[in-house]
């Protein structure tokens, strides 16, 4: 067997290039680079296939977070409650706005935000809670949201990796206030460069992100507030348009390995990500913990299965957060996580037959 990454794009990039081409020729014929025409057709899309009302294009996921802050007005003096097993970037809006990320462990089999958790980090400096939709599948919305509910908190979600991901039977994108989302190329709908978006229902934070990702202006050169650039680029609106058509069938197609994997792999030493039911997960990607992690490691690798972990540090102990003052022991869980995380081959284009190589590699370990 020919060596198997955890992520390839190339077939898909093969699938639909030429109707992304297609589409970059209309938008050098509109100089549309900047915002314009292919970035609102976009929008309006992904408003559609997130059932909500507004989606915004922005430059980046990081980005995405870091408006969301501030059309929050959370700043300065400000604490947002965030898990520690994250890629950190949602921390990092947080931190943008000037506001300090308070970090939280997550459950032991879901891996997701512990809402029971939540409570004893909230203090009168608490503004918002981000969760995070974890490699794909939905955190406990519902059970998050009440604790917001109680203690007058925004609820933020990040769905960057989780696009047409769905809770209770609802899409990811209308849970909260504001949803967060990444267009890295990596991601389930990944653009060709970088982009990102917001997905809301409230008006108000529309007209406000639409203003600071443009300078904080509303009419050509008057500036009502400190603004920024964060807009979305046309090329990475166009790319997008054309894959956000083909995502629902990449998606089940990830989902139907993911069974697959979740059915099939039957090796006490090796532990999966609980699905309840009320997640129906994307598998942006397939993560599972093993006790011997570089055994487990080596002997992917010499089966030409090529692993990657995410993420191997958790956020509270990153270099960049050591004035926070979190130490080793405080999050046992996401801990756990990060020193036992072996991501397994997940993309829409593997074979049955790579898939079958993987499950039964696997289960001879
Ligand atoms: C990728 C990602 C981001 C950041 O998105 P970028 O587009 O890379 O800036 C934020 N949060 C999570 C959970 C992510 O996976």
């Amino acid at each position: 067997m020919e060596k198997i990454p955890c992520l390839d794009l190339k077939q898909q990039n093969k699938q639909v290039k030429a109707e992304i081409f297609e589409l970059f020729e209309k938008v050098f014929e509109n100089t549309a680079f900047s915002g314009g025409t292919f970035v609102q057709e976009f929008e309006q899309n992904f408003a559609q296939y997130t059932s909500t009302q507004y989606a915004i294009g922005v430059s980046n996921g990081t980005i995405a977070l870091h408006l969301a802050m501030l059309a929050l007005n959370i700043g300065q003096g400000d604490e947002v409650i965030i898990p520690a097993n994250t890629f950190i970037a949602t921390a990092w809006g947080v931190s943008h706005a000037g506001a300090t990320p308070v970090f939280i462990d997550c459950t032991a089999d879901t891996w997701e935000i512990d809402a029971n958790k939540i409570e004893e980090k909230i203090t009168p400096k608490t503004k918002a809670i981000i969760g995070v939709h974890l490699y794909g599948q939905p955190f406990d919305v519902d059970a998050v949201k009440a604790i917001c509910d109680k203690h007058n908190l925004f609820l933020i979600e990040d769905a960057a990796q989780a696009q047409g991901a769905r809770y209770k039977g609802k899409n990811v994108g209308g849970l909260a206030e504001m949803a967060c989302f990444s267009f890295y190329p990596g991601k389930n709908l990944g653009a060709c460069g970088e982009a990102g978006g917001i997905t809301t229902n409230n008006e108000d934070y529309l007209k406000r992100i639409h203003s600071l990702r443009n300078h904080g202006m509303t009419v050509r050169y008057y500036h009502d507030e400190i603004g920024y650039n964060y807009r979305m680029g046309g090329l990475e609106g166009a790319s997008l348009t054309v894959k956000l058509r083909y995502l629902e069938d990449w998606n089940n197609r990830r989902r139907a390995i993911a069974k697959r994997y979740l059915s099939e792999i039957k090796n006490e030493k090796i532990k999966m990500q609980t699905q309840p039911d009320f997640a129906d997960s994307v598998f942006h990607l397939f993560v599972v913990t093993t006790e011997d992690k570089d055994g487990f490691c080596q002997y992917l690798n010499d089966n030409n299965i090529i692993p990657a972990f995410h993420y191997p540090v958790p956020c509270h102990l990153q270099k960049a957060y050591t004035h926070l003052g979190y130490k080793v022991g405080d999050f046992p869980n996401a801990e756990y996580l990060a020193a036992h995380c072996v991501s397994l081959p997940m993309f829409a284009e593997l074979t049955d037959e790579q898939v079958n190589y993987v499950i039964e590699a696997i289960n001879n370990y």
